[in-house]
């Protein structure tokens, strides 16, 4: 039987060492954590996303300020928002909510936003230093994948890992983050030829395609550890919606370990959020101090 890797659970536990460490910064007379998060429009999945980033920063004792914009907000209006909360000392961490409005230029307003407030560790200075293996913000969702698979492979070095998927938000940084773990990682598209056998011959496979239950179970080489980064929404049999990963998983019980979906990789970007938040909130500390 495979282990299914607890998601809340660990996402809980970091969440305890975040806490632990804003606790450490107030008693140190140090400024509390804060996070800005921007949301434009009212699609109603960034409305959920957003309200869980929230709720979350106060469980942990991150103070947190939300900036909710009409959809026909204009790129000039959103990017004098950031130029304000770049310049807000009381401000560490700044999270626009994507997907963004037609008129506004999602890059653009992600090269805005000041890489040591770059909470989501999209920018391209954040995207440089985990390609050089420096200790920049690193996505969350990559951040939380590794995490999972620590737990059960504390050392991963040598092993095999394949990455199902190569966008710059999951695939990109997961393969690079587990380059610098040591692995030898291969990392496959919808152009990549032969991927079942390329499957089979992984110690770690980590599903980032977004396509349901592409994995199957002969893919899957007996011991592997599975990471399911993707969630869809399929038809279930009762006529309700169910959600599913890349993995089918049921199908993968010769595996070491699997992340169901949901309550796998998904809790971890949150608790990997607060996580970075602190981590910017103390540079920056460091930063005042050494400029002072
Ligand atoms: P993207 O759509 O940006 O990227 C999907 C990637 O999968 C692309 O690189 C694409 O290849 C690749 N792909 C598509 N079809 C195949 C195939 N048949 N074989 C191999 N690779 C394929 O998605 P994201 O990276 O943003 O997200 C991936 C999934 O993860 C989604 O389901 C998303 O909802 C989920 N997600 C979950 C998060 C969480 O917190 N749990 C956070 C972020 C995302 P190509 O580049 O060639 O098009």
């Amino acid at each position: 039987m495979a282990e299914i890797i607890d998601g809340k659970k660990i996402a809980s536990q970091l969440d305890d060492r975040t806490k632990t460490q804003v606790d450490e910064m107030i008693a140190a007379g140090m400024e509390r954590p804060g996070l800005a998060v921007i949301l434009v429009g009212a699609d109603p999945a960034s409305q959920v996303y957003v309200g869980r980033k929230i709720k979350a920063c106060e469980k942990v004792g991150i103070n947190s300020s939300e900036y909710r914009l009409p959809a026909e907000t204009s790129q000039d209006e959103l990017l004098a928002l950031i130029a304000r909360l770049n310049a807000d000392p009381s401000v560490h961490g700044i999270l626009c909510q994507v997907p963004l409005p037609r008129q506004i230029d999602t890059q653009k307003v992600l090269l805005a936003i000041d890489p040591a407030k770059d909470v989501d560790g999209f920018h391209p200075v954040n995207a440089g230093l985990l390609f050089t293996g420096s200790r920049g913000l690193v996505a969350c969702t990559p951040s939380g994948v590794i995490e999972l698979l620590k737990s059960v492979v504390p050392d991963p070095t040598g092993l095999d890992a394949l990455v199902i998927g190569r966008s710059n938000i999951v695939g990109k940084p997961v393969a690079i983050l587990l380059l610098n773990e040591g692995c030898t990682v291969t990392v496959s598209h919808s152009k990549t030829r032969d991927l079942p056998e390329k499957a089979r011959r992984a110690d770690i496979i980590v599903a980032a395609s977004g396509i349901p239950e592409m994995v199957k179970g002969d893919w899957v080489k007996p011991g592997a550890v599975l990471l399911d980064v993707g969630i869809s929404r399929v038809p279930g049999a009762s006529g309700k919606d169910r959600l599913v990963g890349d993995i089918a998983f049921d199908e993968v019980q010769h595996a070491r370990a699997v992340t169901p979906v949901p309550g796998g990789v998904g809790p971890m970007t949150i608790a990997c959020l607060l996580a970075n938040t602190v981590q910017a909130a103390k540079a920056q500390a460091d930063d005042a101090a050494t400029t002072n």
